[in-house]
């Protein structure tokens, strides 16, 4: 379509900015050009443990601001799972807690920082520190709800699938959709891929199609970044998955509600690598009747991390909240138990009587 002349060409790309729902503030695009205007050099983070968005939207932002000929560079509070190494420029991501003092020194000397796919500093971990003594401004872009005080720009919406939906509207706010060139839509495409588990929860707002769309159209090849992350699995992986389904999945009917638990020594024995877990919480809300799904991954000895799901309406951040000293979405949630397995199960059962009503309404 865009090649049959310049009139039909500015149509296509009006109508898109008109089909769009204008969800981000003139204020806020305002403040970011100003400031990625003056500025020479770029530090962008994201939460610890960075999964497809954290990664995808940091790097769709750094491959804009290279575009404009400034200095940008992705830093992390930890490494990424493999699975993503094939997104463009993965390689040039720094991790804090493998590369500190250079970290350190960069978001020290960063004319701005942009915070990404986090709502609070303290989910970038050790991290956090070197951010909050930086003076320079601080853009926070993300869908969390309840974004803290602590960032002078908020770019903060909930609604939107992921934060790559919402630096997809920060790039063409500020210059347009000729301004995205096919990296930026690689990392865009997985980070809105991968919190929406292949656009399977929400996903529901007709302009997360829109975007896809426009997507599409710089060339990108949607089934082949599905493949590339999840058809990109080891053997290993395969096999703990298969065990955490058949030797430790409980489901509680009663609650309608459902648990894995993997202790350190089980991971170990399956040799799971950073991101063999990822997205296996899921797998219960396939079973029929289960509304919420908790696992449990004991990451150290003495150390629980909570990962949560639900369905409709039912929120497990206020969950994550109450019990496992964590937040996150209605619908994806997450926090922490420092002590044993058994103490974490208890903990969710506990949830489970507290919430019984609303489970089961
Ligand atoms: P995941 O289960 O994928 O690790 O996390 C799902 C979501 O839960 C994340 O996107 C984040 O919103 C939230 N989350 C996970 N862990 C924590 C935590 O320790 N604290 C808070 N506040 N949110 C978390
Ligand atoms: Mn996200």
């Amino acid at each position: 379509m865009r090649n049959i002349c310049v009139l039909c060409n500015i149509f296509v790309i009006e109508k898109m900015k008109d089909m769009l729902e204008n969800i981000i503030s003139q204020e806020s695009i305002g403040s970011i050009k100003e400031i990625v205007g003056k500025g020479r050099s770029y530090v962008i983070t994201a939460h610890k443990n960075p999964d497809g968005d954290a990664m995808g939207s940091t790097l769709a932002l750094c491959h804009y601001l290279r575009s404009l000929g400034k200095e940008a560079t992705v830093v992390l509070p930890n490494t990424y799972p493999a699975f993503l190494s094939w997104l463009p420029s993965a390689d040039e991501v720094l991790a804090y807690d493998v590369d500190k003092e250079r970290c350190e020194s960069l978001v020290a000397t960063a004319d701005a920082l942009f915070c990404l796919d986090y709502n609070v500093l303290s989910r970038t971990g050790d991290a956090a520190q070197c951010i909050a003594a930086s003076s320079a401004p601080k853009v926070l872009i993300d869908h969390h709800p309840q974004p803290s005080d602590e960032f002078n720009v908020l770019v903060s919406h909930p609604e939107a699938c992921s934060t790559c939906e919402l630096v997809f509207r920060v790039i063409t706010a500020l210059g347009g959709t000729e301004a995205l060139n096919f990296e930026m839509a690689q990392c865009i495409y997985t980070g809105m891929m991968t919190d929406t588990g292949a656009f399977a929860y929400a996903s529901t707002r007709k302009d997360v199609y829109l975007i896809i769309a426009e997507l599409l159209d710089k060339g990108i090849d949607k089934d082949w970044i599905y493949r590339k992350v999840f058809y990109n699995f080891s053997v290993t992986r395969m096999r703990l998955w298969g065990y955490a389904m058949y030797d430790k999945l409980k489901v509680y009917n009663k609650y309608n509600a459902a648990l894995i638990t993997l202790s350190h020594s089980e991971l170990m024995r399956f040799y799971a690598s950073k991101g063999d877990t990822e997205g296996l919480v899921n797998q219960p809300l396939q079973v029929k009747g289960v509304r919420f799904s908790c696992f449990l991954r004991e990451e150290q000895p003495g150390k629980i991390n909570v990962s949560l799901r639900s369905v409709d309406d039912f929120p497990c951040n206020a969950v994550a909240a109450d019990f496992f000293n964590g937040g996150g979405h209605k619908n994806a949630s997450g926090g922490e138990v420092y002590g044993t397995m058994e103490m974490a199960v208890e903990r969710f059962r506990q949830a489970l009587q507290k919430y019984k009503a609303e489970l089961t309404e």
